[in-house]
């Protein structure tokens, strides 16, 4: 059975290391299977399959998508993709218009809450303005210490309803799913029990459509979950047939709550969702 880290942050979104880093710690803690998933991008996919041949991981290429549904917004992880393949770089280039966009909003959200020049700030954390994060924000606000971390930036200025927050219209959840599958991946609703469904009919109304539309999986152990919760998704995944994913949801040592790696193997009463990837079984 693998050791797998499906979900890990890299410089071209989020995160704070670079690919190489990331896959060189990933190795020194055993994982056997990664995939670099950063948001909206697959710009570390080239960097990131080198670093793994020459230290002996199976990498496979991955995403995560910022999706909407029912007015939600979801994110899906897109793993064993074809990052080359038309639908995922039209999936691609609509989310870095939205964010570049988004970032400038963001940015003049901020000067009316009299936060000056956090745009221009921001860019500085992120390689294009098109891969502008919340997360790029909150490091500003941190730096200038009008927040001490980043999950007070959030809670004070970037949730929705909160005066930094711009609303987006992601990509629907239909058109990520298809082209995630388009490129011969997997489709995997990342970090589930993060989600607020309770306008929107719950987790089993999310689970039925989104198996529907083609899902293959769900995270069930990642950062976001506590035990408790490992066995409500292990749970869901039984009831809906659904494959098990897993990963840190790693972005940086001092921001991240798992370090890379540091994930139970998934049980053996769950499918994994590299069960039928050639590549995960050579
Ligand atoms: P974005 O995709 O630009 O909307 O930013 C979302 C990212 O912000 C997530 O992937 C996390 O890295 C980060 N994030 C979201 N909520 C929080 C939170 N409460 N505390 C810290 N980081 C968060
Ligand atoms: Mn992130
Ligand atoms: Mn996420
Ligand atoms: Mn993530």
């Amino acid at each position: 059975m693998h050791h797998a880290d499906l979900h890990l942050h890299t410089t071209a979104s989020d995160g704070a290391w670079s690919a190489s880093e990331v896959l060189r710690v990933a190795a020194a803690r055993g994982v056997s299977l990664l995939a670099i998933t950063d948001h909206d991008e697959t710009r570390s996919t080239a960097e990131a399959r080198h670093w793994a041949q020459h230290l002996g991981i199976t990498y496979v290429a991955g995403i995560e998508i910022s999706t909407v549904w029912r007015g939600v917004d979801l994110h899906l992880v897109g793993l064993n993709i074809d990052t080359d393949h038309s639908a995922i770089t039209s999936v691609v280039s609509d989310a870095k218009r939205m964010r570049e966009a988004r970032g400038r909003a963001m940015g003049e959200a901020l000067e009316r809450e009299g936060i000056n020049d956090v745009y221009a700030s921001a860019l500085k954390y992120s390689q294009s303005p098109e891969n502008l994060s919340r997360t790029h924000f909150a490091r500003v606000l941190v730096e200038r210490g009008i927040c001490s971390h980043t999950g007070e930036v959030f809670t004070r200025y970037m949730k929705p309803g909160k005066p930094g927050y711009v609303p987006t219209e992601w990509t629907a959840i239909e058109s990520a799913i298809s082209a995630i599958r388009a490129s011969g991946g997997d489709a995997v609703l990342a970090h589930p029990a993060r989600y607020d469904l309770q306008w929107v009919g719950g987790m089993p109304g999310l689970l039925a459509d989104f198996c529907e539309l083609g899902g293959s999986g769900i995270e069930v152990f990642c950062a976001a979950h506590t035990p408790a919760e490992w066995s409500v998704y292990a749970a869901y995944c039984r009831r809906f047939g659904l494959k098990a994913s897993l990963g840190s949801d790693f972005h940086s040592p001092k921001e991240s709550r798992l370090a890379i790696g540091d994930l139970p193997r998934l049980p053996g009463s769950l499918t994994p969702i590299w069960a039928d990837w050639e590549i995960a079984h050579a």
